[in-house]
């Protein structure tokens, strides 16, 4: 007997997300992408990496040419890292969608090239090249740094000439004389509808990000719309340009009432951690819905949250879970002195109750470098 109701449609197939690079991002990827029905294989040639339990994992180089005729059988690949061989993604390009596109990435690994289209946008950055006539100035390698290596501070011109000399392609900086770090980190779909979350306050020690404020504080709403407006228009900008497909962080400095731009970071970022926990999407499911081509999330906070860095050693997680509204990431990697191994995230409804509940965890998440 016919029945006349038809049938239910057939649930989507399961999308296969492929990764250069197995840290803690490509886990945090994954462990997002699964309950959206995406399946991520990861290519990293680490022992053990972040992402092994999460997802397939290739061992082998990021230019290894079997590791990426698997990933070409992707629906779609994105990284985790900028430091990719241009040539393995151009190579990528030719046979599975590429998001963000290989020149996005190529460009915002180049802190020269970054530089450059910033200033082409009009966007303000730190004098560079020929504007820094002398010392006091950084040296930074073009190419590789992060969390602060690869960077020289050089007080006189005699350690500037010694730092231009040791260090590997190097661009000088000038010194921004800024108040306080920020960063915003933003979204762009496969049809460039762009989503941003707030602008955030990141606190630095040792040239690594120990705490992420979300949203930044601010003395008046006044100055907290001038900023977070000069950041949504300056990340459009970035995002457009780029013709960017998925999530991307800018790195800035506040400076009298003005966004200066240090650097850009094609993917899913550190500063951007808080939203897995304090904002109605965060950037790990942002990224893999960006990619896929699905509609993006709502990027709001839905209160006041900070996320601390575990840097070196990771908290007890009785002490770190007897606080409220506290979220525990653990990252599965080994312990050395200044890597990242986790982070927490601390949400709250109001300022006064979120600085009560970081008083009680500071000191519990290890801050070893
Ligand atoms: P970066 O590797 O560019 O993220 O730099 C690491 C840290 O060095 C930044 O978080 C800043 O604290 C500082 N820094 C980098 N560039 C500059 C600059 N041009 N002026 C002042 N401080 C800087």
């Amino acid at each position: 007997m016919s029945s006349s109701t038809s049938p239910a449609p057939a649930p989507s197939r399961r999308t296969r997300l492929g990764i250069l690079g197995g840290g803690q991002l490509a886990r945090m990827l994954a462990l997002a992408a699964h309950p959206l029905g995406v399946d991520c294989v990861v290519v990293e040639p680490a022992p053990d990496p972040p992402a092994g339990p999460v997802a397939q994992v290739i061992p082998a180089a990021y230019d290894d040419p079997a590791a990426l005729a698997v990933l070409a059988t992707c629906d779609v690949v994105t990284v985790e890292l900028e430091g990719v061989p241009p040539a393995a993604l151009a190579w990528l390009a030719e046979r599975v969608p590429v998001r963000p596109n290989p020149d996005a990435i190529t460009t915002s690994a180049d802190r020269w090239l970054e530089k450059r289209l910033l200033r082409r946008l009009g966007i303000a950055t730190a004098p560079f090249d020929d504007e820094v006539t002398g010392a006091p100035a950084i040296v930074k390698s073009r190419r590789g740094g992060f969390d602060g290596r690869g960077n020289r501070l050089a007080r006189t011109d005699d350690a500037l000439a010694a730092a231009r000399a040791e260090l590997p392609d190097p661009i000088v900086e000038g010194i921004v004389r800024f108040e306080r770090e920020l960063s915003i980190v933003a979204a762009r779909g496969v049809d460039g509808e762009t989503r941003c979350w707030p602008l955030v306050e990141n606190q630095h020690e040792h040239g690594i990000l120990r705490r992420t404020l979300a949203p930044a504080p601010f003395g008046d709403d006044t100055a907290r719309r001038a900023l977070g407006e000069q950041a949504v228009d300056l990340a459009h900008r970035v995002l457009e340009a780029l013709d960017y497909v998925g999530v991307l962080a800018i790195e800035l400095f506040e400076h009298d009432g003005r966004l200066v731009a240090n650097e850009l970071a094609p993917r899913v970022h550190n500063s951007g951690h808080w939203s897995m926990d304090g904002a109605v999407t965060g950037q790990f499911e942002q990224h893999v819905r960006a990619v896929c081509g699905l509609p993006l999330g709502d990027p709001s906070a839905l209160g006041v949250t900070a996320m601390l860095n575990a840097v070196g050693g990771l908290p007890d997680r009785s002490t770190v879970l007897a606080v409220p509204g506290t979220h525990l990431h653990v990252y599965g990697k080994s312990a050395r002195p200044g890597r990242k191994l986790g982070h927490v995230n601390i949400t709250a409804p109001d300022d006064a109750e979120l600085a009560h509940r970081l008083a009680a965890l500071t000191d519990a998440v290890p801050f070893v470098v």
